[in-house]
């Protein structure tokens, strides 16, 4: 049975690379009919925090990436604004807690039991001593990994160490053997043991590490396969290491994982992006109104494709794709521009009723500068076909209908004075004539100022630019006679007369 997991650090808020990380274990669990486990690496106390332990809870559950093991779910509805969630997976399973700050007693025994064994031992070198014979290391040429000092103390040595006040760390004794295994998206990788030395796994105040806590819960939760970064390949030959020794003394099925690494993601400039990238935040996203289909079908071409030439599919047809060994192993660009196009095709695809409650958050407090009793949902509906076809985002609707929603038009003093040329507000009179004495239905209002615009000598589009910008204030938006005629006679004039005056 495939069992993967997803265990981000909740440091800061969640980002685009995390995201991928998190839906390609889905897609892979997903496809194979196994097992999620959605595990917190809370075990830095100092970097950790419950606010960003809440959001990544929250993001999972706005994507809609669900899980079969790890921490309940929020029950409340989601904090940002859009999504439709799918439940996400009840709280709990056999391998908890799934919080790593809850199993230290876990760690504090299986460090213990290591080097009881002999895999690990205590390390009483201090921090300078370390970097000075690393810098005569590199100076001579040789490799700078721990030169293995404190590997075979006697009792006598030890003794002495703590008489002196030194305190130690826990090191793992890694084997003196080459590591090679198959990596499932880069194929066979080999590292040499010189580059391999041995390393921390307690520090000195008790306090286990990632090195150690990551492997040991991988090896208890009986995760088959490890899928995450391609920073993280260089722990891999320890962890493997660690697996075997655990293996030797009990801990976990014995079995050690496949690994997958997934490319880099760069950013601008050809830059990996980093966490901090404002970029590469999820909120982001979220704030701007991607719909989370539209941005996880862009996460998921970040190192994987459904099939040459096609970019738009659903997740059930990527959960149904999916393979890891497809995953290509160049490193992938972040292409906003790219992850806007496939976001919008998935607005255009959206039923219009779901696409008229997904655009709601957008036209009501915070997002929307009106009163909340001025949103009509009524109205919105009948100008919402029309605004379907021509958002990228869905907070771009609020621009798009804020005319419909706020007594005066937005002043924009730039579309203004373009509108505006001379001779606009003769026409503007005209047409105020005509569309007063027009039925007030779409067809009727573009004949009225049709035929205003002939009396000025103008076409059709030079006639309406002044009139949209008297009505919308704006220069760009939606069909402008569908507008007026939801809008309607008595609003509609009073804005010309507005402008007028
Ligand atoms: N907590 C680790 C991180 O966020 C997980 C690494 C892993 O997937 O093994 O980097």
């Amino acid at each position: 049975d495939v069992r993967v997991r997803f265990c981000p650090s909740p440091t800061g808020n969640p980002h685009v690379g995390l995201i991928r990380t998190a839906l390609f274990n889905w897609a892979f669990a997903r496809h194979h009919g196994g097992t999620l486990v959605f595990r917190i690496e809370d075990t830095d106390a100092a970097r950790d925090s419950e606010e960003s332990y809440e959001q990544l809870l929250d993001a999972m559950r706005w994507l809609g990436i669900d899980w079969d093991e790890g921490p309940a779910p929020f029950d409340e509805a989601s904090g940002g604004p859009g999504g439709t969630a799918r439940a996400a997976g009840p709280g709990g399973g056999p391998h908890g807690p799934y919080r790593q700050s809850q199993r230290m007693e876990i760690y504090a025994d299986i460090a213990a039991k290591l080097q009881e064994h002999g895999y690990a031992y205590p390390c009483y070198c201090t921090a300078d001593e370390l970097e000075e014979r690393r810098d005569a290391a590199r100076k001579a040429g040789r490799p700078s990994g721990y030169d293995g000092k404190c590997r075979d103390l006697t009792p006598e040595q030890i003794a002495a160490y703590e008489a002196e006040g030194r305190s130690h760390i826990v090191r793992f004794r890694m084997p003196d053997e080459t590591i090679t295994f198959t990596d499932l998206v880069r194929g066979e990788l080999t590292f040499a043991p010189e580059n391999v030395t041995d390393y921390g796994i307690v520090r000195a105040n008790g306090a286990p590490l990632y090195t150690l806590v990551n492997p040991v819960d991988d090896a208890l939760m009986e995760i088959t396969h490890v899928l995450r970064g391609e920073d993280l390949l260089s722990s891999t030959p320890r962890q493997i290491a660690l697996y075997r020794a655990l293996a030797q003394i009990g801990v976990g099925n014995g079995t050690t994982p496949a690994f997958g690494h997934l490319p880099y993601v760069m950013g601008e400039g050809n830059k990996k992006l980093s966490k901090r990238d404002p970029q590469a935040s999820l909120n982001l996203y979220r704030e701007r109104g991607f719909l989370p289909q539209g941005l996880l079908n862009y996460l998921s071409l970040l190192g994987w494709s459904i099939a040459e030439d096609r970019d738009i599919f659903t997740l059930d047809e990527m959960i149904a794709a999916f393979e890891i060994t497809d995953v290509n192993a160049n490193p992938a660009r972040f292409d906003l521009k790219k992850c806007e196009a496939i976001n919008a095709t998935h607005l255009r695809e959206l039923p219009l009723d779901e696409f008229i409650t997904a655009c709601e958050p957008w036209l009501r407090a915070p997002y929307a500068p009106w009163a909340p009793e001025a949103f009509d949902r009524a109205a919105f509906e009948e100008l919402a076909p029309l605004a379907q076809t021509r958002l990228t985002v869905l907070s771009d609707i609020t621009a798009n209908v804020d005319f419909l929603f706020l007594d005066e038009p937005v002043a924009d003093d730039a579309s203004w004075t373009k509108a505006m040329k001379p001779g606009a507000e003769n026409l503007l009179r005209t047409a105020r004539t005509k569309l007063a004495e027009a039925d007030w239905k779409a067809e009727a209002l573009k004949e009225a100022v049709l035929a205003a615009g002939e009396e000025h000598g103008l076409k059709l589009g030079k006639a309406q630019a002044p009139v949209r910008v008297a009505v919308t204030g704006r220069t760009v938006g939606l069909p402008l006679f569908e507008s007026l005629e939801v809008l309607g006679r008595e609003r509609t004039l009073a804005r010309v007369d507005a402008a007028l005056a």
